[in-house]
């Protein structure tokens, strides 16, 4: 997957909406003034030439990192078809990229999901599950509950046997902070329905995951 395609509902695939979560949004000047002020706390001269545009940036990079706010990720699976002639094993995407941001630091989360579904009839285009991670990844997170998220979405949207969405990251807050634990990557699982029932569809699942 290209960077382009991971970032395809900036360009209007969906409507924007106004989420429940979202309040008065700063205006563009009001959030470059906040970054100048940020810059000024890491001990810089906001005027210096080098960084006298990086408001500017940042505010736009903003727009991207937190896209997740201005669309229901739901609406990703608002499409689902019923031609799967009857397929009821485990259907897998593994390695979906994931970017996130912590909200109790503001750091990135990076790393990789993976989306599993048993189907009950209905099945979803393969790009929209890694839409509906991507849209409720890029907001404010905690892993535990983006894990929740996606899952509970799937469930609702396709009425499966079963869900399972496994999330892998690593959280910037503790790699460049503190005792810089490089390298270590937090686990986070949710298992609904059948998976939550069978812990041979959970192994089979996790061995999937890990490639065997
Ligand atoms: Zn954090």
């Amino acid at each position: 997957m290209n960077l382009t395609e991971f970032n395809a509902f900036e360009i209007g695939e969906l409507d924007e909406v106004e989420t429940e979560l979202a309040p008065r949004r700063p205006g563009r000047a009001e959030i470059e003034q906040a970054v100048r002020t940020l810059i000024a706390a890491a001990g810089d001269d906001p005027t210096r030439e080098g960084v006298r545009d990086t408001p500017g940036r940042v505010a736009k990079a903003y727009r991207e990192w937190f896209a997740g706010y201005r669309i229901d990720p739901k609406a990703f699976l608002s499409r689902v078809f019923e031609e799967a002639e009857g397929y009821e094993e485990t259907v897998l995407l593994r390695d979906i990229p994931l970017v996130s941001t912590c909200e109790h630091h503001m750091a990135p989360i990076t790393g990789k999901a993976h989306v599993a579904y048993r189907p009950n009839g209905k099945v979803v285009g393969i790009p929209k599950l890694s839409r509906l991670v991507d849209g409720y990844a890029r907001r404010l997170q905690l892993q535990e509950r983006l894990t929740n998220q996606i899952a509970h979405a799937l469930d609702e949207a396709l009425q499966p046997q079963g869900v399972a969405v496994v999330i892998e990251a690593t959280h910037g807050c503790m790699s460049t902070r503190g005792v810089n634990q490089h390298g270590i990557a937090m686990v986070t699982k949710c298992w609904l329905g059948d998976f939550k029932r069978d812990d041979r569809l959970r192994r089979e699942l996790m061995e999937s995951i890990r490639g065997c």
